[in-house]
C-alpha cells in the first residue's frame, strides 16, 4: 500500500479519502471557487497524490441545473451520476473505489442498480445526497426496501447527515446495515452520531464537511467509543482536503496508532481491500 511519511516523527501513513465526489467534467465539478483552483479530471489523481492521499470513495453527483440537457426526472439524473462514476473507475483503476446512488421513488431501479453494481464488485453506495435528489426521509417505506436489498448484497451505505431523530430510526430498524453518516456536525449533532455509535456497531461516520475543526472533537469520540469506527474523508471538491488532513495527522491529541487507523486503516479494513495486493502495485 501506498503510504506517505509526514511531520517531525516522519510517521508514514496510508490515506484513504473516504468522502469525495469526483467529477468528469465542469458541470459535475461543484467547488464554488473551481476557477481558482486549476482543478481537472484529469489533474484529480496527481493533485490528490501530491497530499498523500492513496486512493478515493464516492458518489459523482449531476445536477439538473449544471446540464444544458435536463434530466427528466431524478432517476435520469441519478444513473448518468452512476455511468458517470464507472466511466471515471475505469479512468483512475485502483485510486478511485465508486459509490452510487438509489433512490426511494424508484425502488425497483435502485434493487436493480444494487444488483448490478454488486456484480462489478462496487460495494459503495453514496454518499447519498437527497437533498439534491428530491427526497428527505431516511425512515420511507421505499428506502426499507432499498436498505433490505443492499444489507443482503453487503453494501457499505453512505449517506449525507439529515434529522438526527430520522437517523436514529433508520438505525434501529436496520441495524445489519453497514451505515457510514457523513459529517460530523456542530456540537449538538456530533453527540447525537456518537449516541448512534453506541446504538449500533455498524454505524460509522466520516469526519468530511463542517465538525472536525472543533478543538478535541476527535479525541472525545474516540475516548468514547475508541478509533475504529471514524474514517478520514474530505468532501473533495467541495471541502479542501489539506484542511482535514492536518486536522488529523498535526493533531497532537491522537496516538500515532489512532491517526493509522482514522486516516486508512479503518477504511481499508471496512471496504475489505486486500493489503497483500496493494503492495506489490496491483
Ligand atoms: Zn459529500
Amino acid at each position: 500500500m501506498a503510504k506517505t511519511t509526514y511531520g517531525k516523527n516522519q510517521m508514514s501513513y496510508e490515506i484513504i479519502d473516504f468522502h469525495t465526489h469526483p467529477f468528469d467534467d465542469d458541470a459535475t465539478n461543484f467547488c464554488s471557487h473551481k476557477e481558482y483552483c486549476n482543478m481537472s479530471a484529469e489533474n484529480t489523481v496527481s493533485y490528490l497524490k501530491g497530499l498523500g492521499i492513496s486512493k478515493i470513495c464516492g458518489s459523482v453527483v449531476c445536477r439538473n441545473i449544471d446540464h444544458e440537457v435536463s434530466y427528466a426526472n431524478e432517476w435520469e439524473m441519478i444513473a448518468d451520476s452512476n455511468r458517470r462514476a464507472l466511466i471515471l473507475k475505469e479512468q483512475y483503476g485502483d485510486f478511485y473505489i465508486p459509490g452510487f446512488h438509489v433512490h426511494p421513488s424508484y425502488v425497483r431501479e435502485s434493487c436493480e442498480e444494487i444488483e448490478k453494481m454488486s456484480k462489478l464488485g462496487v460495494r459503495l453506495i453514496g454518499e447519498l445526497v437527497p437533498y439534491i435528489h428530491g427526497w428527505q426521509d431516511y425512515t420511507c417505506k421505499g428506502f426499507d426496501e432499498i436498505l433490505e436489498v443492499a444489507t443482503v448484497h453487503n453494501m457499505i451505505v453512505s449517506f449525507h447527515s439529515i434529522e438526527n431523530d430520522k437517523m436514529d430510526e433508520m438505525v434501529r430498524k436496520h441495524p445489519d446495515t453497514i451505515l457510514v453518516a457523513a459529517h460530523p456536525g456542530e456540537y449538538p449533532t456530533y453527540i447525537r452520531h456518537l449516541e448512534r455509535m453506541k446504538m449500533s456497531d455498524n454505524y460509522y461516520l466520516d469526519l468530511s464537511g463542517t465538525g472536525l475543526f472543533r478543538h478535541g472533537m476527535l479525541r472525545r469520540g474516540i475516548d468514547e467509543l475508541g478509533p475504529e469506527r471514524f474514517l478520514f474523508g474530505s468532501d473533495y471538491p467541495v471541502c479542501n482536503p489539506a484542511m482535514f488532513l492536518g486536522g488529523v495527522v498535526l493533531d497532537t491529541l491522537l496516538t500515532e496508532e489512532e491517526k493509522v487507523a482514522i486516516l486508512g486503516g479503518n477504511a481499508r479494513k471496512l471496504l475489505g481491500l486486500d493489503s497483500s495486493a496493494d503492495a506489490i502495485g496491483k
